[in-house]
């Protein structure tokens, strides 16, 4: 496409800051019920500050779509990248050059949303006839075809936010066969980026996006089962061993910090800065005689006086709390109790930022705290994909739709109706209705798979407050509720390399141990190595760098720019943590002469994956293959 909205982006980038208005209704439930217009009567309305946000570190994600563009103008400084937010600023371009135009008189109250005072038309003297008359007139002319092309083309089954995250996926296909050509390695990260964050759903609906193979993988020996003891289907059973239940609090007393531990007062001082982004979680997990979890989901919970204000009895709390921790697997280096506890803590941090004080009722931040707690609970320590390519049980019981996720919610609320644990007993029907559903969203959405869906609507919604006159974004019905506290819990999960370097690292290398794990296994049973997994065969920092690039940095930008200036120093950790794992990257080998660095010795395994790019829109096609079979 010639011009792909060069001139909306230009129209966002007028507006300068943005404010946005997210209304908090005192009603527990008013998630459910406020669908309609204003949540009403309760409180007032916050108004919330979110300037534009100038990123001042190099090449992001987001300007790659520059690429795509033909002129930009003077004080383009922002992109909009999103096609609903495109759209919208073009017609408020249109507009303002109208008015420039004709110079009719406007009566603002025709603006409901105020978009007349945003941006103001230049009090410029274009008399008809001048040259500067002429070429806004056919400036004008052209953004408003422009504009109809758009809507003309849309494909009207298609979502505001499918547009977005399809245009998302294009991008990243498309980054992603360009840096595959780079290397081997460059091939071998950008293989595991598509299959952990793209969407298969996606990818069928739209051949274009496939990863292809140039050669049919052959199955080798019998599929390997994963099966927990008592299998039945119609079992919610845990992945190693049954679901049971762990009573530890019989005595009188409810430990400080809700573990036994012969280090209260130093654990007590590591919960005291549970607000704080990057507190020692390791040590937390020392300090806590291994239950991290338990101490950082009952520091947060009753910080939040969320166990008065939901009437959740402190003994009923941490019965489920150590429960819940119990079922985490210990002997996954990552997926372990930890994990869910750097998530709490860290989704609890997020709640905090100044942008979101009062947006959410109790009941809202009681439900992404318990969605963070619960979020990998029976983890098994293998992938999505290694449960489908298995057979496993649970991609049966899950018909291979976001099966692990599936499978922590189960758990979690299998594990509540355990006697006693039930910290939602005294919530009335509605709101514990209420707070299912918004947790069993949060953790469906923490499956990568559904990463650029995510970060497709909250960049839309995120541009259209920008474009849009006014700025002002009603946070006044569930979808737009749910999609930043999802957003939330998934930047949350996705918070290791925003974190203090010796904590990423230390992250980076349980991770690294658990896949490889998973590799050891696919390697002993004649299976695919999974890409990342080969441990004789990975390149981590290379790696760090591109999930950074790709996945970590677009997310995190864009919810910087939500809560701006929140978030600015969490963008500024992870930019210098890129930097340091783009220096770490060893020098690349001297090119071999004969392919000698291959990890199995099967030869019918494709050497590279090949991504194929076919650009929707009438852009044409492009077709980008990796290095083929020894294609050098
Ligand atoms: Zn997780």
């Amino acid at each position: 496409m010639q011009r792909s909205g060069s001139q909306s982006e230009r129209l966002g980038a007028g507006g300068g800051g943005a404010t946005f208005i997210a209304k908090s209704s005192a009603s527990e439930h008013s998630m459910a019920t406020s669908v309609t217009g204003n949540s009403g009567g309760g409180t007032l309305p916050r108004t919330l500050s979110t300037s534009v946000l100038r990123i001042k570190n190099r090449s992001t994600f987001w300007e790659k779509f520059w690429d795509e563009r033909t002129r930009r103008d003077a004080h383009g400084e922002d992109l909009i990248v999103t096609p609903f937010a495109q759209v919208l600023a073009s017609l408020r371009s249109v507009r303002n050059n109208f008015l420039c135009l004709t110079n009719v008189p406007v009566a603002k109250s025709r603006r409901s949303s105020g978009a007349a005072t945003a941006v103001t038309p230049q009090p410029k003297n274009l008399n008809p006839g001048d040259e500067a008359y002429m070429k806004l007139a056919l400036e004008t002319v052209e953004e408003l075809d422009w504009c109809l092309d758009q809507l003309e083309t849309i494909q009207t089954h298609r979502s505001v936010s499918d547009m977005a995250s399809l245009k998302f996926k294009r991008m990243l296909n498309k980054e992603l066969s360009h840096f595959s050509e780079s290397s081997k390695s460059g091939n071998q990260i950008s293989e595991y980026i598509c299959s952990t964050f793209l969407d298969k759903q996606q990818e069928l609906d739209l051949p274009s996006l496939q990863v292809e193979e140039t050669s049919e993988r052959t199955k080798k020996k019998e599929k390997p089962r994963l099966s927990g003891p008592g299998s039945t289907m119609s079992q919610i059973s845990g992945v190693k061993r049954t679901l049971t239940h762990t009573n530890s609090f019989t005595g009188e007393r409810v430990p400080r910090y809700g573990v036994e531990t012969p280090h209260e007062e130093e654990l007590g001082k590591l919960l005291n800065d549970l607000d704080r982004w990057g507190v020692d979680i390791f040590r937390i997990g020392d300090l806590s005689c291994g239950r991290p979890l338990t101490a950082v989901a009952y520091s947060a919970f009753t910080s939040r006086e969320l166990l008065s204000t939901l009437q959740i009895p402190a003994r009923t709390f941490l019965a489920f709390a150590v429960t819940l921790e119990e079922h985490y697997v210990r002997d996954n280096p990552f997926h372990n109790s930890l994990h869910a506890a750097d998530v709490t803590q860290s989704t609890n941090v997020l709640l905090n930022t100044p942008a979101l004080d009062a947006v959410f009722t109790p009941l809202e931040v009681c439900a992404a705290l318990f969605a963070a707690c619960v979020h990998d609970v029976d983890h098994p320590g293998l992938t999505n994909q290694f449960l489908v390519n298995s057979s496993s049980e649970l991609a049966l019981m899950y018909n291979d739709e976001s099966v692990l996720e599936n499978h922590h919610l189960a758990v979690a609320f299998k594990l509540l109706q355990n006697e006693g644990c039930d910290i939602f007993v005294n919530l009335h029907k509605k709101q514990r209705q209420t707070l299912r559903k918004m947790v069993i969203d949060m953790v469906l959405s923490t499956d990568m798979s559904k990463h650029m869906s995510l970060l497709a609507d909250l960049k839309t919604m995120v541009e259209t407050k920008k474009v849009a006159g006014s700025g002002v974004l009603l946070l006044d019905n569930y979808t737009d509720r749910i999609q930043v506290l999802e957003n939330l819990v998934h930047c949350a999960d996705l918070s290791n390399p925003t974190k203090p370097l010796p904590l990423y690292k230390r992250w980076v290398a349980l991770l690294m141990e658990e896949f490889f794990q998973q590799g050891d296994r696919e390697r002993e049973q004649g299976m695919d190595i999974s890409p990342m997994c080969d441990r004789h065969n990975a390149t981590i920092e290379k790696s760090q760098v591109g999930f950074i690039d790709y996945i970590v940095h677009p997310l995190w930008e864009t919810w910087a720019d939500l809560v701006h200036p929140d978030a600015q120093d969490i963008l500024d950790t992870l930019e210098e943590n890129r930097d340091y794992y783009q220096s770490m990257i060893p020098p690349s080998p001297p090119p071999a002469p004969i392919q000698t660095t291959h990890s199995a010795p099967d030869d019918d395994r494709p050497e590279q994956i090949r991504f194929q790019v076919t650009l929707e829109e009438g852009e044409g096609s492009e077709e980008c293959e990796g290095e083929g079979d020894g294609g050098m």
